[in-house]
């Protein structure tokens, strides 16, 4: 079975477990090759539910996760997004046919070189990648509308806080080594208010 098949197939299962929920977001998915952001060796695997290694320890995040922080970041046409873990590009490849750009900073310079690759390869203009400690966000382009963390964070950082637009959201896996609650936060008129999305897992935060 060739690519596009297997990306077909996997649109449809996520959909049908419920990760896929908008038509924008499936639409997304069916834009961005997952198998340009994969080492070539896991061809294969590309359109697998499954995280994939990329080098230097790290991991691409398996396709419900990116579809389940996707679509709980309700992506508008207009927001300015930051990511923090570029890792191979995709979960910001994916963010960038929703949004109207795409700042993803990663610490590890190697994985960012390859990221901006990746991101060139897929055609998406509207992603920047920069190389920096993502705890303290990335005060250039701020504020954002969106922050998404994909790394696991002991806590939302108040750089992260001073750095979102009111009425954003910021979406982290918070916690330890083996597990994180996926928390949302949202910046209302009064504070921050916030919400737990239930256990994830993903690869640690790292302070440079
Ligand atoms: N979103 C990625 C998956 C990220 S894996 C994708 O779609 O492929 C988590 C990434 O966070 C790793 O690449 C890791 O190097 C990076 N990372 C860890 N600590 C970081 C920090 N403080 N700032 C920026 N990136 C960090």
């Amino acid at each position: 079975m060739g690519l596009e098949e297997n990306r077909e197939l996997l649109i449809k299962k996520l959909a049908g477990e419920g990760y896929l929920k908008t038509e924008k977001v499936i639409g997304a998915f069916r834009e961005i090759p997952r198998e340009k952001f994969i080492p070539e060796r896991d061809g294969d695997f590309a359109y697998s539910d499954y995280p994939l290694n990329i080098g230097r320890g790290q991991t691409i995040s398996a396709p419900h996760m990116v579809a389940i922080m996707t679509e709980l970041l309700k992506p508008k046409s207009r927001d300015i997004v930051l990511e923090i873990g570029a890792g191979s590009g995709y979960q910001a490849a994916i963010l960038s046919k929703l949004v109207d750009t795409v700042y993803t900073i990663e610490l590890e310079s190697e994985l960012a070189v390859s990221a901006k690759q990746n991101l060139e390869k897929a055609g998406c203009g509207n992603v920047h990648v920069m190389v920096g400690d993502g705890s303290k966000g990335y005060p250039p382009k701020a504020p954002y509308d969106k922050i998404i963390v994909t790394c696991a964070t002991p806590e939302i950082f108040r750089a992260w806080k001073d750095q979102l637009k009111p009425g954003g959201i910021i979406l982290a896996p918070v916690g330890g080594f083996y597990h994180q609650d996926l928390i949302m936060v949202k910046k209302t008129g009064d504070g921050f208010k916030e919400e737990n999305h239930g256990g994830v897992m993903f690869v640690p935060l790292r302070q440079g």
